[in-house]
């Protein structure tokens, strides 16, 4: 067996990314859970929950970035630089993101500033939405008999358009998880039909995945805008679409909310 060596404390004027998980407190890896209850400042996301923010040490520095759909607390650009900032200090810089931090996170962009500024910094993933929501949900996201292949995309509409490769995405045989992607579930529906996948394809959405609020509507292409709107969901929801959608049914296991609050 491979004998694991103690960790290493953080070291002061480090930045350290690390992934908070889609939602429930436990999802956190230990390394996380460590260094976030280690360091001196932490600068952190809306989707982060507050049992994770319990575990930073009551006198460490807390510091909101926001992120909100429309409301970003601090603008990327003085995000990066305040990083380089706190790090310069000599602190303990923990920069916590929701789900994966280089997963739809702009923790690439993060790092390049980090490292172009001569910051040392370490990356710690956490539990992509798409991994842990599926999960909570009862879908998983291949298998063998509906999906080989899944692809992760987002959904954000620029100039009111995505501009997404649906000739790529319109595919049986595979699974497409669409972040960010509620405000244009319509047009996404629409488009996946335009280049032929049936009108009954299955389709769900889940709201606040892993969380006491997650709820799970599931449809087709054709029937899943409305049957969003009328739950009145709300954000961060998931989008998953593919066959192993019609697998949620037999599979789910987590007590939903029934409504939302
Ligand atoms: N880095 C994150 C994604 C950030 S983008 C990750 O790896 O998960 C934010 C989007 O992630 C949301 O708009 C939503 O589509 C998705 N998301 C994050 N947490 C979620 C949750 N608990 N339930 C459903 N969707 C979630």
């Amino acid at each position: 067996m491979t004998k694991l060596s103690a960790p290493l404390p953080i070291r002061p004027g480090c930045v350290y990314l690390v992934g908070a998980g889609p939602g429930d407190p436990e999802l956190l890896t230990l390394k996380a859970a460590r260094i976030i209850g280690e360091c001196d400042v932490l600068v952190f996301d809306h989707l982060v929950s507050q049992a994770i923010l319990d575990l930073v040490r009551p006198d460490a520095e807390r510091i909101y970035a926001g992120k909100e759909r429309g409301n970003h607390a601090l603008p990327q650009e003085e995000l990066n630089v305040l990083l380089v900032r706190l790090a310069r200090t000599g602190k303990k810089v923990v920069r916590l993101k929701g789900g994966d931090p280089y997963t739809f996170g702009r923790g690439g962009e993060e790092v390049q500033t980090l490292r172009e500024s001569g910051i040392c910094f370490e990356v710690v993933p956490g539990i992509t939405a798409a991994a842990g929501v599926a999960a909570y949900a009862g879908i998983p996201l291949t298998h063998r008999d509906y999906a080989q292949a899944c692809v992760f995309v987002t959904g954000h509409l620029k100039d009111g358009s995505m501009n997404l490769d649906w000739p790529g995405l319109a595919r049986e045989r595979q699974t497409v998880i669409i972040y960010m992607g509620l405000h244009g579930l319509g047009h996404l529906c629409d488009k996946l039909m335009e280049h032929g996948l049936p009108a009954d394809w299955p389709a769900a959405i889940v709201q606040q995945g892993t969380t006491p609020n997650q709820r799970t509507v599931t449809g087709t292409l054709t029937t899943l805008p409305a049957l969003a709107e009328a739950a009145k969901l709300r954000a961060p929801t998931l989008i998953i679409v593919g066959k192993v959608v019609t697998l949620h049914k037999t599979l789910c296991w987590f007590p939903e909310a029934t409504q939302t609050p």
